[in-house]
């Protein structure tokens, strides 16, 4: 039996009056939720401690939305996996395709961040996904494996339970386009594949699809065998949306 687990990404959005809000109406609205599912909000660091506070006394997991390189020391400006863990995260979202894209993060950077958030005991959400232009070269399967062959090449045996995969296709991102129930079972179906080519506990690893999940599309991508949740941008920062989501979990 797999993890079910629903993630909040907040992005770049928030402020101390939104988190109240939003948080305090998804408690309330989560509060019938069956237990079976996870639900994650990663806020922008800044806000963990509020969110945390107002979430104080329920079942929420928290995460950071990005880890450095480093664990402590002098890099102005970065927060490490070790901090997430220090102010009670569970998970670390890695390779978020925002990250890639204005960051400039290659592959071999979300590996040394994957290798980072593993040591720090947190559990790791690892994002990949094909640009449109890779899709209509017929390269996202492979597009997609290279990211994980990298990424995951330094996990140990011990350490498959710390993660969770996100195929988040970056054309599906923020734009309203979804991938077809069927096109996301597909890639889920072959990252399962490669997990346990790659000596993971593949049937046990919980893969989230994420790209403009909707409450009216939700309960179609979740009723597939391969998909065990979703990472949620847009739709998070709406209490009704996001409830709703969780809810066809
Ligand atoms: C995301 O940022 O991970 C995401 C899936 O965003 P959206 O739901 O807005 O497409």
């Amino acid at each position: 039996m797999r993890r079910t687990i629903v993630a909040a990404n907040w992005k770049m959005n928030g402020s101390t009056e939104m988190v109240e809000v939003l948080v305090g109406g998804v408690k309330s609205g989560l509060s019938g939720l069956d237990k079976g599912v996870e639900v994650v909000i990663i806020p922008p660091a800044l806000y963990l401690r509020d969110v945390q506070r107002h979430l104080s006394g329920s079942e929420f997991a928290l995460g950071l939305q990005n880890a450095a390189c480093w664990q402590a020391g002098a890099y102005t400006g970065e927060v490490s996996a070790d901090m997430a863990a220090d102010v009670g995260c569970r998970y670390v979202l890695v390779g978020h395709s925002e990250r890639r894209q204005y960051f400039g993060e290659s592959d071999e950077v979300v590996a040394e961040k994957v290798e980072r958030v593993l040591e720090s005991g947190l559990n790791v959400m690892l994002c990949v996904g094909e640009t449109l232009a890779q899709r209509e070269a017929g390269e996202a399967e492979a597009v997609v494996a290279r990211q994980i062959r990298i990424a995951l090449a330094g996990v140990a045996a011990q350490q498959w339970e710390q993660i969770v995969v996100a195929y988040e296709p970056v054309w599906a991102i923020g734009t309203g386009r979804t991938a077809t129930a069927a096109d996301a079972q597909g890639m889920h179906a072959a990252m399962r594949a490669l997990l346990a080519e790659l000596g993971a506990p593949a049937e046990k690893l919980p893969l989230l699809y994420g790209g403009s999940v909707k409450p009216d599309n939700a309960a179609e991508l979740f009723a597939q065998p391969d998909i065990d949740g979703g990472l949620i941008g847009g739709a998070s920062l709406k209490v009704d949306d996001f409830v709703r989501i969780c809810g066809a979990a």
